[in-house]
């Protein structure tokens, strides 16, 4: 069967609306809001409600990082598979962040704990937090790439959970509704006593310590929060309460599947921008790049936005491929996590050589080249490290577990 690469054509409207919005309402405040660190962007309400107004009406068929709960798959004809939320929410963060990335990650009610809700949520918990904006706090002083080592504990006490704790470099912290917290049941029980909790804003013994200052992604607040004897409902821990040492960390981890190959289009959607940028400035100063001919036979350019554009399409089919698998209810951890590694690294490297390729041009405020280099580093970083990727594919590839391969 041959493999049609074209943008499916039912998402062909969603994307094209999405880089329109990118366009005329990110592009114009990007560089502001990177000066004006921690000011609140306020222009994405607007943006905000219309996208409410999309999924309401059915037509934005999951334009965020909200829309990322594994669909059924229709089996259309002969075992046909289908193209859902999680194409649709790839392609569409890919456009916005074409736009400005810290910008997406500031959109209202597209928080990553979005993506954890609709992963490991029930079917109550799924309409109980409808439309809530949910930031996702793991990170701590002491644990990042070792989640399973987290320090904050979750306490039964009659109908509430008391959490106790801090997190720290927690994306939209300050801004969103509530924070998606994980916590241990039990520190003795290892990874499968990890269970997530729902901790709207406002609820006492939660507060927001700080606020960080960032290389990139400046629009997009970063805090950290400190849990003292914050009491939850005890409806609010997301999925089973159960520990279950056979299952381990995977419910946790499930969200990562979903999450990774959104962040692998952040970064496919920075990288585009740059290299468009780059081929227009290389064009205006005498520079076409020549499809038809070999690469080594044209200026050293031209041969090497050739080799970004081949790069950037490697990490874009890797990304497809991963929400695709999603939507269709295959296992997907490999192809996340390589996605994830292939974007960003690529994302990093081909942001910072558009701005090698433009020169003075490239290092300079007046165009967005420089920013986009600083924003794409975290893409490299967040939901699990260049590093953290590699061994997470070296343990599928290989048949290892954890303890064997660290
Ligand atoms: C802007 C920003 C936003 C963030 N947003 C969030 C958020 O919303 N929620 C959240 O929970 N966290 C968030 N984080 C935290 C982020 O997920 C962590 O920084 C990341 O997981 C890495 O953890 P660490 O910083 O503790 O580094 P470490 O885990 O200490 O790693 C340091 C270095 O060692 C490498 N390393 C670690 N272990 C291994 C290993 N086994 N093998 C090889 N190399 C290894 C890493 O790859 C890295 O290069 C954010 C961070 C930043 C900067």
């Amino acid at each position: 069967m041959p493999i049609n690469l074209d943008d499916p054509k039912k998402f062909r409207t969603l994307v094209g609306q999405a880089h329109q919005v990118a366009m005329n309402m990110l592009r114009p405040i990007s560089r502001k809001y990177d000066l004006a660190e921690h000011e609140y962007p306020k222009e994405l309400d607007m943006l905000a409600a219309m996208i409410d107004g999309l999924a309401e009406s059915g037509a934005s068929e999951g334009a965020g990082a909200a829309g990322v709960r594994r669909d059924e798959p229709t089996d259309r004809s002969g075992g046909q598979v289908t193209n859902g939320t999680n194409l649709a929410s790839v392609m569409s963060i890919q456009e916005m962040c074409w736009g400005d990335v810290g910008l997406l990650l500031s959109m209202p009610r597209q928080g990553l704990g979005n993506s954890a809700i609709a992963s490991v949520a029930d079917d109550e918990q799924l309409a109980r937090f409808d439309g809530v904006w949910a930031g996702m706090a793991i990170t701590e002083p002491g644990t990042g790439s070792d989640s399973a080592n987290i320090k904050t504990t979750a306490v039964l006490d009659g109908d509430e959970y008391v959490l106790n704790g801090e997190k720290i470099f927690v994306t939209s912290g300050d801004r969103a509704d509530a924070i998606v917290v994980w916590a241990t049941l039990d520190r003795g029980l290892g990874r499968a006593a990890i269970k997530s909790f729902v901790v709207p804003k406002g609820t006492p013994g939660m507060r927001v310590e700080r606020l960080e200052h960032k290389l990139g992604i400046r629009a997009s607040d970063t805090a950290t929060i400190i849990f003292d004897n914050c009491r939850v409902p005890k409806d609010n821990l997301l999925g089973s309460a159960e520990v279950d040492p056979k299952q381990g960390f995977a419910g946790a981890m499930a969200t990562f599947d979903n999450t990774r190959p959104l962040v692998a289009s952040m970064a496919v959607g920075c990288a585009t921008a740059a290299l468009d940028l780059t081929r227009e400035l290389l064009a205006s100063a005498g520079v076409e790049v020549d499809y038809d001919r070999p690469a080594h036979i044209q200026s050293a350019a031209a041969a090497k936005l050739l080799q970004l554009e081949s790069d950037l399409e490697g990490a874009r089919l890797l990304m497809l491929q991963a929400a695709w698998m999603a939507d269709n209810r295959k296992p997907n951890s490999l192809e996340a996590s390589m996605a994830k590694a292939k974007a960003g690294r690529v994302g990093s490297d081909v942001t910072l050589s558009c701005v090698e390729l433009c020169g003075a041009v490239g290092y300079s405020e007046s165009e967005l080249l420089e920013k986009w280099a600083r924003d794409s580093k975290i893409l490299d970083i967040f939901e699990g490290t260049q590093q953290i990727q590699q061994l997470i594919v070296a343990r599928r590839v290989l048949g290892l577990s954890s303890a064997e391969l660290k």
